[in-house]
């Protein structure tokens, strides 16, 4: 330990691995610390959908951070597949929004209205429609909203080959350590870790809902990054096999190609409790049923856990330190960090290598949580 790089990530996430993949490509030489293995905090439990329309509300950052990220992910997929030699499984076959009662068909229609004045295609369909479309879905649904641009990946396998990528352009993953403090001495800063101390030029804070976890000198307050417990099934579903990712107001399906099904997620302030429980699986499972009357045949294969990384405002944070200008935080992405990855590397990249600061970071500021 102790050999200077130019950029220290700490967090091997799909934020860290994208961001040290970016640095990497673009010529910084990069270590990356983390005392799990790559990808197992709450990116392991991430469903992968890629759905800003569902996820962000018009008016919101969020919306613009999200369709951003969205149209850059064919090439960013296509540059990390050529980049890493491994594949991602990786579909753009829309989403369908289900309802079951008039009230859920009004904000569906509500929906299309907006997206048809952004220029969205997206098509409302009627109950015969949904099910031609998705015959396993219940006789209960009503009519849907196809958005044709979303679409889901295997954020397990992108990381893995984030990873891969990132140490093709040279990056380091250190041997596993955890960070307890980042600090500034002559210019250089100097990352504390339970096995010993690394010097760099810069570090990016990128350590999903533990990032409040790690002093940083000088800054009374850390980022306040909590929290929110997620689970999820996997089932092996023998059914017809879903086109797309499906929604309802209770549980969203995702569809591999292998057959299996995900089933998300909950949204639980469980401080950081990474169990799951009966509690948290009986949800899923009773949502499913309602939506599949079919489920109840599926085999159980697994429910997965994560914590999702929330802010106050579920915006993330991105952007250097006040108080230590070669600290970049990369963090807080809570419910979008899987779609939020290539954005995030390449606004951290520019910021951090050219000195670019794209204005969508002043929404997402450290600032607006005080002298961070
Ligand atoms: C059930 C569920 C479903 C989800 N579905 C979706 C979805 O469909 N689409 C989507 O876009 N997003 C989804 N998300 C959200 C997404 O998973 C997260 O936003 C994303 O994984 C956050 O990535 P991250 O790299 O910031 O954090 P993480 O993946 O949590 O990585 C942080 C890393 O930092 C490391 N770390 C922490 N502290 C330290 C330290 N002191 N020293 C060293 N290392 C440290 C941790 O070990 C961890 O590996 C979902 C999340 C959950 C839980």
């Amino acid at each position: 330990m102790g050999r200077p790089c130019d950029i220290i990530v700490v967090g091997a996430g799909i934020v860290g691995c994208a961001v040290a993949h970016e640095l990497a490509r673009r010529g910084a030489s990069v270590e990356i610390v983390d005392d799990r293995p790559v990808g197992m905090g709450a990116t392991q439990a991430s469903a992968g959908v890629l759905a800003p329309y569902i996820e962000a509300r018009e008016g919101s950052p969020l919306l613009d951070l999200t369709v951003r990220s969205l149209a850059m992910f064919d090439a960013f997929i296509e540059r990390i597949g050529a980049d890493s030699g491994e594949a991602i499984p990786y579909h753009r076959t829309g989403t369908i929004d289900v309802a079951a009662s008039d009230a859920e068909l009004d904000a569906l229609r509500a929906t299309e209205a907006v997206l048809a004045r952004r220029g969205v295609p997206a098509l409302m369909l009627d109950a015969n429609t949904v099910r031609s479309e998705e015959p396993e879905l219940t006789d209960r649904a009503i009519g849907g909203l196809l958005i044709e641009t979303h679409g889901f990946v295997a954020a397990g396998a992108l990381t893995q080959a984030l990873a891969s990528a990132a140490r093709r352009r040279g990056a380091q993953l250190v041997e596993p350590s955890r960070v307890r403090r980042i600090s500034q001495r002559h210019g250089d800063l100097i990352v504390e870790t339970d096995r010993g101390s690394l010097t760099t030029g810069a570090v990016v804070l990128a350590a999903g809902s533990w990032s409040g976890g790690i002093a940083i000198d000088g800054i009374k307050v850390t980022v306040p990054v909590r929290p929110v417990r997620g689970q999820l099934l996997h089932l092996a579903w023998a059914g017809t096999p879903l086109r797309r990712v499906t929604w309802s107001s209770r549980c969203y399906l995702v569809p591999w190609d292998d057959g299996t099904l995900l089933v998300g997620a909950t949204v639980e302030e469980a401080g950081f409790d990474e169990r799951t429980t009966v509690a948290g699986v009986r949800e899923l499972l009773a949502a499913v049923n309602d939506m599949l009357p079919r489920a109840s045949a599926a085999g159980f294969l697994a429910a997965r856990v994560g914590l999702r990384p929330a802010t106050a405002d579920e915006l993330p944070v991105i952007g250097a330190s006040i108080a230590m200008p070669a600290l970049m935080y990369a963090t807080g992405h809570y419910r979008n960090g899987v779609l939020l990855a290539p954005l995030t590397a390449q606004l951290v990249a520019d910021a951090m290598l050219e000195n670019r600061i794209d204005p969508l970071l002043a929404a997402v500021s450290p600032s607006r949580f005080g002298d961070l």
